[in-house]
């Protein structure tokens, strides 16, 4: 098999990359160990964020750093012995998290937040997936008025972002949301954010890309992006049949696992990860929610997805190879539990997924600095389902020598090396 590109990885971030190329006029190898969507594309919460215009920054504030180093929150936790490893990731997270260099990343990640929306509806209508997206935002739920009055004072100070919202009291939350439990005295109110969409089966939407992608022409092969090798004139892959496939030019978009190919290539990229769950319960009819609730202040969403109602956790710190462990899912649970009535698991355990983040919250989508023809794409941390068709359409312009849609300075992996 011979192509102009292969594309390493088949999450929401390689097929949005690898549809982008084909329109472009590339012939384009999709790679992957399994099928499209099946690694932490699988298991998100859902959320196409337009509203998260301020990347999601390390704390800063002594109180709620002691909290967190505590370790009893569910929002973040981590293994006390992964914390030597992470070490430098986390510092060079705290550092960029300060008022200054946040600024930065929150004007780098802008234009292509503001993508994000017109971008999936594109690619949504071409691939007839609008059975799984819903226009009808989110909500942020708070049950303590400092934290509620807080937020809301927060959403006033994102005016110049031209954000849609509308703050809830709790009748008025009730009232859209008669799932939750009225008369509440856990909700002290909400924000519902409007710009916003939602998917109700995130690998879904990913497969739904990656049938367009080879109703219109590309090739798709399974096999281990470790074998990628440059050769002359390109870069090859052995595909799991032993066949060898060949292209001009190779991307890296393998999430979370992108080190196993940039670390062989001698680069040193400070890629962290952040672990998360979920697990989804069964709902009887009229207990189902209409639309994505997030905790605030225990850190969990609550999403209604095709499986189920997923409860998706906040971050865990601890080694990506080790076993997963279901404190947080289960202190969500009960905290969910006081909010709704939540019927019993569908999985025995919960569902592990790695995001893959770069500490100045920023992916890296450019060329690879000092090999030709190789071009990373990952990083998309918190926001690769919002994120991957708009960042696949500044990767492709470039890898086209079109004028790119988006600076794409902010994102070069020199910053790294
Ligand atoms: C709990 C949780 C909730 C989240 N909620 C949201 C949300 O609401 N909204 C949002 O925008 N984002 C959310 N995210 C983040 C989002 O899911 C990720 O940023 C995104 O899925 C990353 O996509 P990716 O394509 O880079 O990686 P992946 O989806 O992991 O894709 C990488 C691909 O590489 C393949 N691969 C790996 N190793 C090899 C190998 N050796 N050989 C061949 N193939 C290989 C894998 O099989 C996989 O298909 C959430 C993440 C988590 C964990």
């Amino acid at each position: 098999m011979t192509s102009d590109v292969l594309v390493l990885g088949a999450g929401i971030v390689g097929v949005s990359t690898a549809l982008h190329l084909l329109e472009r006029g590339r012939s384009v190898v999709l790679f992957d160990r399994a099928e499209p969507g099946s690694g932490t594309s699988y298991g998100n919460a859902g959320l196409i964020e337009r509203s998260s215009v301020i990347p999601y920054s390390f704390p800063r504030d002594p109180m709620a750093l002691l909290r967190y180093a505590l370790n009893g929150q569910s929002d973040v936790r981590y293994s006390p012995s992964f914390l030597p490893k992470a070490a430098s990731f986390l510092w060079q997270y705290w550092r960029n998290s300060a008022a200054a260099p946040l600024e930065v990343a929150t004007r780098a990640m802008l234009p292509l937040v503001q993508a994000c929306i017109p971008e999936h509806d594109r690619l949504v209508a071409r691939a007839g997936a609008e059975h799984l997206i819903r226009a009808d935002g989110w909500v942020a739920l708070y049950k303590t008025t400092a934290r509620f009055n807080a937020a809301v004072a927060e959403a006033g100070r994102l005016a110049p972002f031209g954000l849609q919202y509308r703050v809830l009291t709790p009748q008025e939350f009730i009232a859209l949301e008669p799932a939750y439990r009225p008369g509440l005295s856990t909700i002290a109110g909400a924000i519902h954010w409007q710009d916003p969409k939602t998917v109700t089966d995130p690998q879904g939407l990913v497969k739904a890309y990656a049938d367009l992608f080879a109703a219109n022409g590309g090739q798709m092969a399974r096999g281990d992006a470790a074998t990628l090798t440059e050769i002359a004139g390109g870069w090859q892959v052995t595909g799991a049949d032993g066949a060898t496939i060949t292209a001009r030019e190779a991307v890296v978009a393998l999430g979370p696992q992108s080190g196993l190919v940039f670390r062989k290539a001698g680069y040193r990229i400070p890629l962290g990860i952040k672990r998360g769950y979920h697990r989804h319960y069964t709902q009887t009819d009229g207990a189902m929610p209409r639309l994505s609730v997030v905790d605030e202040e225990s850190g969990y969403v609550l999403a209604p997805m095709r499986q189920g109602l997923r409860i998706t956790t906040g971050i865990e710190f601890a080694d990506p190879a080790a076993p997963a462990n279901d404190i947080q899912i289960r202190r969500d649970e009960v905290e969910a539990r006081r909010l709704l009535d939540l019927g019993p698991p569908v999985e025995k355990t919960p569902w592990l997924g790695l995001r893959p983040c770069l500490p100045d919250m920023r992916p890296i989508i450019g060329p690879a600095p000092r090999h030709k023809g190789l071009w990373f794409h990952f990083g998309h941390a918190h926001h690769g389902l919002t994120l991957g068709p708009a960042s696949g359409r500044l990767l492709s312009e470039m890898m086209t020598g079109e004028t790119p849609f988006v600076d794409p300075a902010p994102y070069a992996a020199t910053r790294f090396a």
